[in-house]
């Protein structure tokens, strides 16, 4: 967070590195023992202040796109994929303690207690947050080929890439969404229409980039330049 507020290093890379390094390492730590615990949840949470950091997106902005564009994969997955790693390596080490009890499981004790040994695994963390992403309705996830790549644009300076990422979000400094945060009584465009994010990109005859958002979202040089230019006197 500190990172974020500064002037220098607080580009996307440097932020998702410092985030892996040192917020999700200590908070994945041994992730397959617990991950099964009900307050995996307050972890999670935790862990979702950092997502709108590296992508510099507002809070309001949709969970699944606040993964995609920060480039972390969803925790669930992670930690899936982690225990799937620890049950291959008890099968295959037989001198272990864990190796019985994960091939001959004991007994529940609980019913309310989900056991290591009781869930199956997958390492496939790519289809599955494809999966995922498809099924979760997200405003403009066509633009998204694959959610584990990283997005276009991960390397641009901090406020072109943070500005990028309100236009696929759809939240952001518009007329619109002042409006719903009660800051301006109306929501309308310096050209007379209600200006949202995308009406911004789309349609504004004052700002509207050729190519529309498609083109915003390939961070080609074009949109590059637009973002640039975009709110400077
Ligand atoms: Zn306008």
């Amino acid at each position: 967070m500190k990172l974020a507020g500064s002037s220098w290093g607080t580009n996307a890379g440097t932020l998702w590195s410092s985030t892996l390094a040192l917020c999700y390492s200590a908070a994945e730590y041994y992730a397959p023992v617990w991950s099964h615990s009900a307050h995996t949840g307050l972890v999670d949470v935790q862990l979702n202040v950092t997502l709108p950091l590296i992508s510099g997106t507002l809070r309001p902005a949709p969970l699944p796109w606040l993964l995609v564009l920060a480039n972390i994969e969803p925790r669930p997955l992670r930690r899936n994929a982690a225990s799937a790693k620890l049950v291959e390596k008890a099968v295959a080490h037989d001198s272990w303690p864990i190796h019985s009890d994960i091939i001959y499981p004991p007994p529940q004790r609980l019913s309310s207690r989900n056991q290591l040994w009781q869930d199956s695994y997958s390492t496939d963390i790519t289809s599955q947050w494809k999966k995922d992403w498809n099924s979760a309705s997200v405003v403009d996830s066509h633009l998204v080929a694959g959610p584990r790549i990283r997005q276009p644009g991960f390397d641009l300076p901090r406020r072109q890439w943070s500005l990028l990422n309100r236009f696929r979000t759809v939240q952001g400094h518009c007329g619109a969404c002042w409006k719903r945060w009660r800051q301006v009584d109306s929501d309308l465009c310096a050209c007379g229409e209600p200006q949202t994010m995308s009406y911004i990109v789309d349609s504004c005859p004052l700002t509207k980039l050729a190519g529309v958002l498609c083109k915003l979202h390939s961070a080609d040089d074009n949109a590059v330049a637009w973002l640039t230019n975009y709110g400077s006197p």
